[in-house]
C-alpha cells in the first residue's frame, strides 16, 4: 500500500451543531473520505475519547463499511488515562474493534504517555498488552503519542525497544519551545531508530490564522507562484513532512475545502527549499513576539473540569485578541451558553494535569476573564 505523507486525523470532524463536539456530520465525512481516498491516501487516526467519543463510530460509518479493508491503514490508541487495572486494557481495546468495526488495526498506540501516565502504564502492563495483541495478529504496528520532555522519551524508548513508532507534536513554532521540546524529541526518536507520526503539524490552527506582519511575508513570498495551495497550513504540513525520519503527517481535517488544499500539497509531496525555510524561520519570528496561548483544542481539559469550562474556545478568543485586537462579546455569549463562564473556574488544577501543552490554564483564564468579563 502506498503511503503518502498526510493523515486523516478524526479529532476535527465538521459537525453539524458548531458548540457539540459528539454531533459529527456524518454525510460530509463520508464526502471527504471520498476525495481522501480517490487522490490516493489512505491513513487515518482515531482515538477512544475524540469527538465525546463519538469519531471511532464514524470511523467506521465513513471509512470502514465503504471501503475494502485492505485499502486504507486505521490508527487507534488505548486511552491510558482510564486505564486504572490490567484488566481494562483488554476491555478497552475489545470496545475499539467494535466500535471501529474491524478484527485488526494496523497502528496502535497508547495514548499521550508522558512522565506520569508512563508510571501508571508500566505499573498496568500497558507495553507488554500492546505486544500481546501484535503477536497475536490483532495489530500491525506498535507505538505511542507523547506529550512531554526529550528525557523522559528517551527513557521510554530505552526501556521499551520493541515499539516500531512514536507519535510526536512537531511543528514549526515548538520546534525550539522548551515546553514542547519538538526538536529534541524528534532528534531523540531518531536516535532510537524509531519513525516519526506527526500530530499537531499547524498546532491546532495557530498557524493558519497568522498575524497581519506574518501574511504580509508569506504574500509577498508566494504571491507571483500561481500555486493556489500554498497556504499558511500547506507550509506548516510539508515543513512537519520534510524531516527525513517522519513518516506521517496528521492533519485534523474539518471541511473539504482543508481536505481540497492539504491533498492537493501532499499529492506530489516537495520538501521545503531552502528559501522556505527561511520564511518559516521569519513567520516564528514574528509569531513567538506575539503573546499567545498554546492551546491546540484537544479539549483534554474539559474531561475533567468539574465547572464545565470551555477552555479551548475561550483560549481562542484570547489569541484572536493577541493576535488582531478584535474582541467578540457574541462569541463569548455563545461559547459560554452551556458552559461555565472563565470566572466561574474553582482553580482546582484539575485542567492542567491533564494539558499536554503544559498551560497555566488558572492563569490565563483569569486574564480571559478580566479582558472579557471586566473591561467588557
Ligand atoms: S482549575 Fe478551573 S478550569 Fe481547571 S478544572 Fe478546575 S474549575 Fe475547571
Ligand atoms: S488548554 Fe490544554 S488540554 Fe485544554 S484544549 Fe488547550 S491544549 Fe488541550
Amino acid at each position: 500500500m502506498n503511503m503518502k505523507k498526510l493523515g486523516f486525523g478524526t479529532m476535527r470532524l465538521p459537525r453539524l451543531d458548531p458548540d457539540d463536539p459528539a454531533t459529527i456530520d456524518l454525510e460530509q465525512f463520508k464526502k471527504m473520505a471520498d476525495m481522501f481516498m480517490e487522490r490516493g491516501f489512505c491513513y487515518y487516526d482515531t482515538a477512544y475519547p475524540y469527538h465525546q467519543e463519538h469519531s471511532e463510530d464514524a470511523v467506521k460509518e465513513a471509512v470502514v463499511k465503504r471501503f475494502p479493508r485492505d485499502s486504507f491503514l486505521l490508527a487507534d490508541k488505548m486511552p491510558i488515562l482510564r486505564v486504572t487495572k490490567t484488566e481494562d486494557y483488554r476491555m478497552y481495546f475489545d470496545e475499539q474493534l467494535r466500535r471501529c468495526g474491524v478484527d485488526y488495526f494496523d497502528y496502535y498506540l497508547l495514548h499521550n504517555l508522558g512522565r506520569d501516565r508512563y508510571i501508571n502504564t508500566e505499573k498496568f502492563g500497558g507495553f507488554p498488552f500492546i505486544e500481546k495483541l501484535k503477536k497475536e495478529g490483532y495489530v500491525r504496528n506498535i507505538g505511542f503519542s507523547f506529550h512531554d520532555d526529550a528525557q523522559t522519551l528517551d527513557r521510554i524508548l530505552t526501556d521499551h525497544p520493541e515499539v516500531d513508532f512514536v507519535q510526536l507534536q512537531i511543528n514549526y513554532l515548538d520546534w525550539e519551545s522548551i515546553a514542547i521540546e519538538s526538536g529534541r524529541c524528534y532528534e531523540t526518536a531518531k536516535r532510537h531508530g524509531k519513525p516519526v507520526t506527526v500530530m499537531e503539524p499547524v498546532k491546532g490552527g495557530a498557524l493558519v490564522k497568522l498575524p497581519d506582519a506574518a501574511i504580509a511575508l508569506f504574500n509577498d513570498f508566494y504571491g507571483s507562484s500561481g500555486e493556489t495551495y500554498h497556504t499558511p497550513a500547506s507550509l506548516a504540513i510539508r515543513y512537519a513532512a520534510s524531516l527525513d525520519n517522519v513518516q506521517m503527517v496528521l492533519s485534523g481535517m474539518s471541511s473539504i475545502d482543508q481536505l481540497d488544499n492539504n491533498t492537493a500539497v501532499m499529492k506530489e509531496f516537495m520538501p521545503l527549499s531552502e528559501a522556505e525555510k527561511k520564511l518559516v524561520a521569519d513567520i516564528t519570528q514574528i509569531l513567538n513576539s506575539t503573546e499567545t496561548i498554546p492551546c491546540t483544542s484537544c479539549r483534554y481539559c474539559m474531561e475533567v473540569c468539574p465547572k464545565n469550562i470551555n477552555i479551548p474556545e475561550y483560549f481562542g478568543l484570547f489569541n484572536m485578541h493577541a493576535v488582531t485586537g478584535n474582541k467578540s462579546n457574541m462569541y463569548y455569549e455563545r461559547f459560554s451558553m452551556n458552559h461555565g463562564k472563565a470566572s466561574e473556574c474553582i482553580k482546582c488544577g484539575l485542567c492542567e494535569k491533564n494539558c499536554p501543552q503544559h498551560i497555566h490554564i488558572r492563569e490565563n483564564l483569569e486574564k480571559f476573564a478580566t479582558l472579557y468579563e471586566q473591561e467588557g
